[in-house]
């Protein structure tokens, strides 16, 4: 029977000699008593732990040899217990651990140092909707769709280094799962690392929110990109983000450059702090302040704060407008208002003064007579500019729809010319047209009304008995009109202005040869509505040519 550490090894035949041991491991020295003998158990240290006793059935001779074989005996028990306790012990540790390890939410492999799967926690089974048996056997980035990032894991933890990094792993299920795999040493009994021990987190969820956020980022960019109107995203007036319409109206050539900027820079230094306060105020509505272009030069512009949700957060946007277009056309409105209103004046003022003559009595009939003629005069006029202030208005804008026909150049042509015939032959004007057989498309009374004003242009502006000559040509899929005529000619700096409504070589040209410096413009209106151009080349003093461009008929 052995006693160690208090506990009786031995079965029932033996029973009988636990007093014996218990006897033997107090006195600490062998004993013998007729056919029971016991020696003292020791451990390494030369501790007594306990004792090992022996029973015979007959009385026999305790002799030395019979001691020394017994403490032998004993010293081979007691290495025996303690290796099956210290076993035990591990088993218990080894059991402790699996089950931290199928607690744990986190996935947790343990691999060998060949990276074969020697165990995988439930929580990664589960991550990869997998049975234990589809692990097995191989190693784990057999299981990876980037298998050589785990592997590098694996192997700079067989060098005793941690190292981690995101990879995808393969489900048995054939989806992909985004993990964050974290590698360390596994370390034996002595030391060594006998293989690694990964962590595996399940980073699917967050990859999908990150996507989801991604993807309506970019769907942001794409809106605000394709915006006309600039956006700015701020924080206390540090330009976040910015569009390319932005960039643009604050003279930059890249949306970036913006980026990091104080956007309160690219307002004019005086309207910075009313800029500043409306903004911050938080109202919706806009302001229109000064604004500063990168290259010092200053510009109306709109700003607007709008709160809109960008990133999954609220952001303080402004959205911003450049009003100088909007300025310029009203200017120009203001402008024509004030020089129809100056151009109806002069012949109503002249009427009213005929008029006011002739109702004061004291004229005598001859008087009389030219003042009613000037009144006519000054009536036609004014009828004259009030059609064609209505016609460049509305061709202008586009409301005038145009009948697009097929025509034949040299009938448009015919007309035009029949209509000045009058005024030609009082001034002696020979008129020579070859317009050829040429076709084209185009609201035909349209056409003859430019032709008539280009015609009536040709003979108030040049000598009389001079020529006029029309054609028509084609260049690729346009028909080219050109009127040339030998008159005073136009000067160089004045060949576009003409084109301007009330736009004039000489502010006197209008009144003095019966114009209203609008019949260019409403050629050009028209002209644009049928697609066409109109241009001027001229040799002062010479003559002018004007030509313009017409579709040609494809329809036969
Ligand atoms: P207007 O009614 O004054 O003729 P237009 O718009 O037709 O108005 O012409 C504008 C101005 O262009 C004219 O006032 C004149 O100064 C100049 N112009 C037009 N046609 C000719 C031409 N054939 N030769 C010289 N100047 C011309």
């Amino acid at each position: 029977m052995l006693l160690l550490d208090e506990e009786l090894y031995g079965d029932g035949e033996t029973e009988g000699l636990a007093p014996y041991c218990r006897a033997v491991a107090e006195a600490d020295a062998p004993l013998s008593a007729e056919d029971t003998r016991g020696v003292p158990v020791r451990d390494g240290d030369g501790r007594t732990r306990g004792a090992l006793c022996v029973g015979g059935t007959a009385p026999r001779e305790w002799s030395e040899a019979d001691r020394e074989a017994l403490e032998a005996l004993a010293a081979a028990a007691a290495t025996e217990v303690a290796c099956r306790r210290a076993e035990a012990a591990l088993a218990r540790e080894r059991d402790f651990g699996v089950q931290v390890m199928s607690a744990l939410g986190q996935g947790i492999a343990v691999l060998e140092r060949d990276g074969r799967v020697e165990y995988a926690n439930p929580s990664l089974l589960r991550m990869l909707a997998a049975e234990p048996s589809w692990l097995a056997g191989q190693p784990l980035w057999a299981r990876a769709e980037d298998g050589a990032a785990l592997e590098a894991i694996h192997t700079r933890a067989l060098a005793g280094e941690r190292s981690g990094g995101e990879v995808r792993l393969t489900r048995e299920d054939g989806e992909t799962l985004h993990a964050y795999t974290a590698g360390a040493p596994r370390l034996g009994p002595d030391g060594a690392v006998v293989g690694t021990l990964v962590t595996v987190s399940n980073m699917t969820g967050r990859r999908q929110a990150e996507q989801a956020r991604s993807e309506a980022d970019d769907r942001f960019r794409r809106l605000s990109e394709a915006s006309e109107e600039g956006i700015v995203i701020h924080d206390a007036g540090t330009v976040l983000d910015a569009n390319r319409a932005a960039a643009h109206i604050f003279g930059f050539g890249d949306a970036r450059e913006l980026l990091g900027r104080p956007l309160f820079e690219s307002i004019a230094p005086e309207s910075r702090e009313i800029a500043r306060r409306h903004l911050a105020s938080g109202t919706p509505d806009p302001l229109d302040v000064s604004g500063l272009r990168r290259d010092g030069t200053r510009f109306p512009v709109q700003l607007r704060e709008r709160p809109i949700v960008h990133g999954g957060r609220t952001a303080r946007v402004v959205a911003v407008r450049d009003l100088s277009e909007q300025h310029v056309v009203e200017r120009l409105k203001d402008e024509f208002v004030s020089v129809v209103s100056h151009e109806l004046r002069t012949p109503l003022t002249s009427l009213r003064g005929s008029l006011g003559l002739l109702a004061s009595g004291r004229l005598n009939n001859h008087q009389a007579q030219r003042m009613l003629e000037v009144a006519v005069q000054n009536t036609d006029r004014l009828v004259r500019l009030i059609n064609d202030i209505l016609d460049v208005e509305r061709i202008g804008s586009g409301q005038v729809a145009m009948e697009m026909r097929p025509a034949a150049a040299a009938a448009l042509v015919e007309h035009a010319v029949a209509a000045v015939r009058g005024m030609a032959e009082k001034s002696r004007t020979r008129i020579v047209a070859s317009a050829g057989k040429v076709q084209v498309r185009a609201d035909a009374d349209r056409i003859v009304q430019v032709l008539v004003n280009l015609l009536s242009n040709a003979i108030k502006f040049s000598p009389p008995g001079s020529r006029v000559r029309v054609s028509v040509e084609t260049s690729g899929a346009e028909a080219v009109f050109s009127l040339a005529d030998e008159g005073r000619g136009i000067p160089a700096d004045k060949l576009e202005s003409i084109f301007e409504r009330f736009g004039q070589v000489d502010a006197s040209d209008a009144r003095k040869l019966g114009g209203t410096g609008l019949g260019l413009a409403i050629c050009r209106g028209i002209l644009q509505q049928h697609g066409g151009r109109i241009w001027v080349e001229s040799v002062p003093g010479t003559g002018s040519t004007f030509f313009f461009t017409l579709p040609l008929d494809d329809s036969s």
